[in-house]
């Protein structure tokens, strides 16, 4: 069969690569120059580096047997995490369960109630029964108003801004449940890396899809899904026009696949309209002194206009990279934030006085070289009964399928759960096939 898959990223490459075993023929279309979406990388002087920061959780088990499978885990380390809240002035690590005790923002009521509560949505497996709740109400119930203003609001209102007040109980669930069962004897966490990035992923997938007879297409968007009497019959592409395919495969965000996808029925369509995303906006610094010693800051201070600093060199030496410090400014944003179309070098004077904050030594001069990525579908909005409102895989449209990263429920996106989908969709697609 032919199959024509719309995206290069890891859903994309993951689906093109299954089909390609399966023995049919892929064509892949990206967009972008690079294959790799929301894991692509860049190039720090000769080192690789991910776009947005990237690391693996113990229990990423699809992408990591992925990895394997593509001779590539000798490159991965597994590393222990700092992670630490800026608070009041003050650096936290946050790690530990004595790291929490010793939390002082909080009082100690309140840090004992925020351990346990975790505790138990640690030991929780039955999160359908959270479905109708949103996580600031039970947050606010379970673990306490000061609990919620402090610790886990501001981790809210980061990743989701104004939205942050509907995201569903389960996405949060999702969020300290699968986290903490990635964790050790002791509490402690070690997440994993790639040396040389994890564009090898991407590259050694793209290699076994060419090497197949499959072939990936960069800079080229697909315009449209083309169907016939309720078929898929293929897709026009910028630049190559018309081209018939048996089967196809969209891993592009709702709103873009409701303007490439043929009329849908309306009951279809309407999930589709109902997905929301926050954009991901990352400041990346390139510098020649390092901002502090935590890998992964949280920022609870609504005065500061980013709400991570999270210093990748804090976690892979900084030899990879000729010797500098990188560090990521990490922003999730909606369209109408003020912050969302700003320039690279207005982000840059926005910012940049804020770390002095976080560390009074810091002078603009350490920085050498400054990158700005974007993600319009960086992350999307989980709200209460979410899983009423997820897509399909297969749409009604015969042959057309979706994989996209609001079908990822109850885990919160990451590479794992793409690799995940990639494999899914192309089993449903194989099996199709042989249903003729
Ligand atoms: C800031 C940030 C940090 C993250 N950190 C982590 C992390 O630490 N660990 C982790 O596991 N995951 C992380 N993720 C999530 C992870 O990167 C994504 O879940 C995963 O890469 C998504 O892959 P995808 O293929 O599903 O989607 P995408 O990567 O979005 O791929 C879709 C592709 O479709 C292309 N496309 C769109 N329209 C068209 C068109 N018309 N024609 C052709 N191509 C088109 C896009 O350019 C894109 O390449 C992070 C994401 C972000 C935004």
């Amino acid at each position: 069969m032919n199959v024509g898959i719309i995206g290069g990223g890891v859903a994309g490459l993951t689906a093109a690569y299954q089909l390609s075993r399966a023995g049919h023929k892929v064509a892949v279309f990206e967009k972008r120059p690079e294959l790799g979406g929301q894991a692509g990388t860049f190039r720090v002087d000769s080192a690789r580096l991910e776009v947005f920061y990237h690391h693996l959780f113990t229990n990423d088990t699809d992408v990591i047997s992925l990895i394997d499978e593509l001779g590539l885990s000798r490159n991965m380390v597994w590393l222990e995490s700092k992670m630490g809240f800026f608070h009041g002035g003050r650096v936290y690590d946050f790690v530990t369960a004595t790291d929490l005790l010793k939390f002082t923002p909080i009082g100690i009521i309140d840090r004992i109630r925020l351990g346990l509560v975790a505790m138990n949505l640690r030991r929780f497996k039955d999160w359908q029964k959270l479905e109708g709740i949103t996580a600031e109400e039970w947050i606010k119930r379970h673990a306490g108003e000061r609990n919620y203003e402090v610790v886990w609001g501001p981790l809210l209102r980061g990743k989701f801004g104004e939205s942050a007040g509907e995201v569903g109980m389960v996405w949060f669930w999702g969020k300290i449940h699968l986290r903490f069962a990635s964790r050790g004897q002791g509490g402690r966490e070690k997440l994993g890396y790639m040396l040389g990035s994890f564009g090898q992923i991407t590259d050694a997938l793209a290699q076994r899809i060419a090497a197949a007879g499959g072939t990936l297409h960069t800079s080229t968007p697909v315009k449209r899904v083309l169907a016939e009497g309720g078929k898929v019959v293929g897709l026009e592409v910028e630049g190559k026009g018309k081209m018939a395919f048996d089967a196809v495969l969209a891993t592009v965000p709702s709103p873009a696949f409701l303007n490439l996808a043929p009329a849908l029925p309306e009951e279809y369509a309407a999930k589709l309209k109902q997905a929301r995303y926050q954009a991901a906006v990352c400041l990346v610094l390139v510098m020649n002194k390092s901002l502090s010693r935590i890998y992964w800051l949280n920022i609870s201070d609504p005065s500061i206009p980013f709400v991570a600093a999270i210093e990748h060199t804090n976690y892979i030496n900084r030899s990879n990279y000729g010797g500098k410090h990188i560090l990521y400014l990490s922003n999730y944003l909606s369209p109408s934030h003020r912050l969302y179309n700003a320039t690279r070098e207005q982000l840059l004077a926005e910012y940049l006085p804020h770390l002095k904050k976080i560390n009074s030594q810091f002078d603009p001069s350490w920085v050498e070289q400054s990158h700005l990525f974007r993600d319009d579908a960086g992350q999307p909005i989980i709200t209460t009964n979410y899983s009423a409102r997820i897509p399909e895989h297969r749409t009604p449209l015969r042959g057309l399928y979706l994989a996209n990263t609001t079908q990822i429920y109850p885990q919160d996106r990451g590479v794992n759960y793409s690799v995940r989908l990639g494999q899914t969709v192309a089993g449903l697609i194989s099996d199709d096939a042989g249903k003729g």
